[in-house]
């Protein structure tokens, strides 16, 4: 699945939602979340936000891989 990390923070920019095939990037508060069930792993959000806030899971950065949780905490609760 793709992961959105901390530099979507305070941006959401939002123009992944419109690129993305299956609807599963949900807005929740300060940033944006993928819904790693829902994700088909297009690829198609990451190369278009503006912050590169968008990773594949196993290529999210040390220090942003507690946002792998997040995004799948965030569509649980939602
Ligand atoms: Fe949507 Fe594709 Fe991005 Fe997954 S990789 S969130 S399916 S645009």
């Amino acid at each position: 699945t793709y992961v959105i990390a901390e530099p979507c923070v305070d941006v959401l920019d939002r123009t992944c939602i419109e690129e993305c095939p299956v609807d599963c990037i949900y807005e929740g508060g300060r940033m944006l979340y993928i819904h790693p069930d829902e994700c088909v792993d297009c690829g198609a959000c990451e190369p278009v936000c503006p912050v590169e806030a968008i990773y594949y899971d196993e290529d999210v950065p040390d220090e942003w891989v507690s946002y792998t949780k997040a995004n799948a905490d965030f569509v649980e609760q939602a």
